[in-house]
Protein backbone atom coordinates (compact mmCIF):
# COMPACT_ATOMS: atom_id res chain seq x y z
CA UNK A 1 0.00 0.00 0.00
CA UNK A 2 1.05 3.75 -0.50
CA UNK A 3 -0.28 7.12 0.33
CA UNK A 4 -0.23 9.17 -2.97
CA UNK A 5 0.10 13.21 -3.03
CA UNK A 6 -2.98 14.97 -3.53
CA UNK A 7 -2.96 17.21 -6.19
CA UNK A 8 -4.12 20.87 -6.16
CA UNK A 9 -6.76 22.82 -7.08
CA UNK A 10 -6.68 23.47 -11.10
CA UNK A 11 -3.98 20.86 -11.63
CA UNK A 12 -3.88 19.75 -15.41
CA UNK A 13 -4.84 16.56 -14.74
CA UNK A 14 -7.80 17.82 -12.63
CA UNK A 15 -8.88 19.82 -15.35
CA UNK A 16 -9.12 17.41 -18.23
CA UNK A 17 -12.00 14.88 -19.14
CA UNK A 18 -9.97 11.36 -17.77
CA UNK A 19 -10.29 8.67 -19.75
CA UNK A 20 -12.06 5.60 -19.54
CA UNK A 21 -10.66 2.12 -18.53
CA UNK A 22 -10.28 -0.83 -20.92
CA UNK A 23 -10.31 -3.53 -18.39
CA UNK A 24 -9.21 -5.10 -15.19
CA UNK A 25 -5.43 -5.33 -14.19
CA UNK A 26 -3.41 -5.89 -11.15
CA UNK A 27 -2.17 -2.58 -11.67
CA UNK A 28 -5.74 -1.21 -11.78
CA UNK A 29 -6.78 -3.20 -8.32
CA UNK A 30 -3.03 -1.47 -6.80
CA UNK A 31 -4.62 1.92 -7.50
CA UNK A 32 -7.59 1.38 -6.11
CA UNK A 33 -6.24 0.24 -2.92
CA UNK A 34 -3.60 2.63 -2.72
CA UNK A 35 -6.75 5.54 -3.30
CA UNK A 36 -8.56 4.53 -0.04
CA UNK A 37 -5.80 4.51 2.11
CA UNK A 38 -4.88 7.62 0.59
CA UNK A 39 -8.27 8.65 1.50
CA UNK A 40 -8.67 7.69 4.91
CA UNK A 41 -4.80 8.58 5.84
CA UNK A 42 -6.68 12.33 4.43
CA UNK A 43 -10.03 11.59 6.34
CA UNK A 44 -11.79 12.05 2.57
CA UNK A 45 -15.10 10.44 2.00
CA UNK A 46 -14.25 10.48 -1.93
CA UNK A 47 -11.06 10.50 -3.84
CA UNK A 48 -11.09 10.90 -7.88
CA UNK A 49 -8.33 8.78 -9.62
CA UNK A 50 -7.16 12.28 -11.11
CA UNK A 51 -6.73 13.38 -7.57
CA UNK A 52 -4.09 11.78 -7.28
CA UNK A 53 -2.61 12.88 -10.60
CA UNK A 54 -4.19 8.95 -12.54
CA UNK A 55 -6.58 11.24 -15.42
CA UNK A 56 -8.58 7.61 -15.22
CA UNK A 57 -12.53 7.50 -14.93
CA UNK A 58 -12.59 6.10 -11.45
CA UNK A 59 -13.60 7.83 -8.01
CA UNK A 60 -13.67 5.76 -4.59
CA UNK A 61 -16.07 6.63 -1.83
CA UNK A 62 -15.89 5.37 1.87
CA UNK A 63 -18.47 7.55 4.14
CA UNK A 64 -18.13 5.52 6.87
CA UNK A 65 -16.69 8.34 8.93
CA UNK A 66 -19.69 9.80 8.53
CA UNK A 67 -22.27 10.01 11.09
CA UNK A 68 -25.65 7.71 9.79
CA UNK A 69 -23.27 6.26 7.79
CA UNK A 70 -21.08 3.83 10.25
CA UNK A 71 -22.16 0.22 8.56
CA UNK A 72 -22.11 1.52 5.10
CA UNK A 73 -19.80 -0.23 2.01
CA UNK A 74 -16.89 1.27 0.49
CA UNK A 75 -17.92 1.71 -3.12
CA UNK A 76 -15.59 1.81 -6.48
CA UNK A 77 -16.85 3.41 -9.32
CA UNK A 78 -15.38 2.49 -12.62
CA UNK A 79 -15.96 4.23 -16.42
CA UNK A 80 -19.40 5.58 -14.21
CA UNK A 81 -22.19 7.49 -15.81
CA UNK A 82 -25.06 9.36 -14.32
CA UNK A 83 -27.87 8.62 -16.29
CA UNK A 84 -30.27 10.29 -14.53
CA UNK A 85 -30.46 13.25 -11.66
CA UNK A 86 -33.80 14.12 -9.96
CA UNK A 87 -35.21 15.46 -6.65
CA UNK A 88 -35.00 19.23 -5.01
CA UNK A 89 -32.06 21.03 -5.14
CA UNK A 90 -30.27 20.58 -2.19
CA UNK A 91 -27.90 23.24 -0.38
CA UNK A 92 -24.90 21.83 1.45
CA UNK A 93 -21.37 22.67 2.65
CA UNK A 94 -19.20 20.66 0.31
CA UNK A 95 -14.99 20.49 0.90
CA UNK A 96 -12.45 18.87 -1.73
CA UNK A 97 -8.84 17.70 -0.81
CA UNK A 98 -7.48 19.41 -3.56
CA UNK A 99 -9.11 22.35 -2.02
CA UNK A 100 -7.95 22.55 1.39
CA UNK A 101 -9.72 24.24 3.96
CA UNK A 102 -12.44 25.84 1.61
CA UNK A 103 -15.60 24.71 2.18
CA UNK A 104 -18.79 26.33 0.50
CA UNK A 105 -22.36 25.28 0.44
CA UNK A 106 -23.47 23.85 -3.38
CA UNK A 107 -26.97 23.52 -4.43
CA UNK A 108 -27.24 19.81 -5.71
CA UNK A 109 -30.37 17.28 -7.22
CA UNK A 110 -30.92 15.23 -4.28
CA UNK A 111 -31.33 11.96 -6.20
CA UNK A 112 -29.26 10.14 -8.85
CA UNK A 113 -29.11 6.88 -11.43
CA UNK A 114 -25.60 6.03 -12.34
CA UNK A 115 -24.14 3.19 -14.40
CA UNK A 116 -20.55 1.65 -13.40
CA UNK A 117 -18.20 -1.41 -13.25
CA UNK A 118 -17.39 -2.24 -9.80
CA UNK A 119 -14.02 -3.22 -8.18
CA UNK A 120 -14.38 -6.70 -10.28
CA UNK A 121 -15.35 -4.71 -13.24
CA UNK A 122 -18.88 -6.15 -12.92
CA UNK A 123 -21.56 -3.85 -14.45
CA UNK A 124 -23.14 -2.15 -11.73
CA UNK A 125 -25.82 0.58 -11.65
CA UNK A 126 -27.56 2.22 -8.97
CA UNK A 127 -30.32 4.74 -7.08
CA UNK A 128 -29.04 6.73 -4.27
CA UNK A 129 -30.05 10.16 -2.49
CA UNK A 130 -28.91 12.46 0.20
CA UNK A 131 -25.06 12.54 1.18
CA UNK A 132 -24.28 9.81 -0.85
CA UNK A 133 -25.71 11.31 -3.84
CA UNK A 134 -23.88 14.40 -3.32
CA UNK A 135 -20.59 12.68 -3.13
CA UNK A 136 -21.19 10.66 -6.40
CA UNK A 137 -21.74 13.87 -8.27
CA UNK A 138 -18.98 15.76 -6.32
CA UNK A 139 -16.59 13.14 -7.65
CA UNK A 140 -17.94 12.78 -11.16
CA UNK A 141 -17.37 16.05 -11.48
CA UNK A 142 -13.83 15.65 -10.78
CA UNK A 143 -13.89 12.76 -14.11
CA UNK A 144 -14.96 15.93 -15.79
CA UNK A 145 -12.60 18.37 -14.62
CA UNK A 146 -15.27 20.22 -12.67
CA UNK A 147 -14.57 21.42 -9.39
CA UNK A 148 -17.01 22.37 -6.81
CA UNK A 149 -15.63 26.01 -6.68
CA UNK A 150 -17.04 26.76 -10.50
CA UNK A 151 -20.46 26.48 -9.22
CA UNK A 152 -20.02 29.75 -7.16
CA UNK A 153 -20.66 32.78 -8.49
CA UNK A 154 -20.48 36.76 -7.57
CA UNK A 155 -18.82 37.57 -4.20
CA UNK A 156 -18.51 34.30 -3.02
CA UNK A 157 -16.43 33.46 -6.25
CA UNK A 158 -14.36 36.42 -5.73
CA UNK A 159 -13.54 36.54 -2.13
CA UNK A 160 -12.05 32.90 -3.31
CA UNK A 161 -10.27 33.81 -5.61
CA UNK A 162 -7.02 34.72 -3.79
CA UNK A 163 -7.21 31.54 -1.53
CA UNK A 164 -7.40 29.28 -4.70
CA UNK A 165 -4.18 31.25 -6.07
CA UNK A 166 -2.73 30.24 -2.85
CA UNK A 167 -3.35 26.43 -3.09
CA UNK A 168 -1.93 26.93 -6.86
CA UNK A 169 0.98 28.42 -5.91
CA UNK A 170 1.51 25.21 -3.79
CA UNK A 171 1.12 27.23 -0.22
CA UNK A 172 -2.04 25.25 0.84
CA UNK A 173 -1.93 24.44 4.75
CA UNK A 174 -2.95 20.82 4.41
CA UNK A 175 -2.83 18.24 6.99
CA UNK A 176 -1.63 15.34 4.09
CA UNK A 177 1.01 15.13 1.37
CA UNK A 178 0.17 17.55 -1.59
CA UNK A 179 1.73 16.95 -4.79
CA UNK A 180 4.36 19.38 -5.74
CA UNK A 181 5.71 20.04 -9.31
CA UNK A 182 2.37 20.05 -10.64
CA UNK A 183 1.36 21.43 -14.39
CA UNK A 184 -1.60 23.44 -14.29
CA UNK A 185 -4.24 24.02 -16.48
CA UNK A 186 -3.97 27.70 -18.00
ZN1 LIG B 1 -13.14 16.95 -4.61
Amino acid sequence: MAILPIYPYDAAVLREETREIAGPSAELTQLIINMFETMDKANGVGLAANQVGEGKSLFVIDLRPVDGYEDSKPLVFINPVITDLWGEEIGYEEGCLSVPNVREEILRPEKLHIKFRDANFEPRELEVDDFLARVIQHEQDHLEGIFFTDYLRGLRKRLLIPVLKKIRAGEADADYDMATKVEFAD
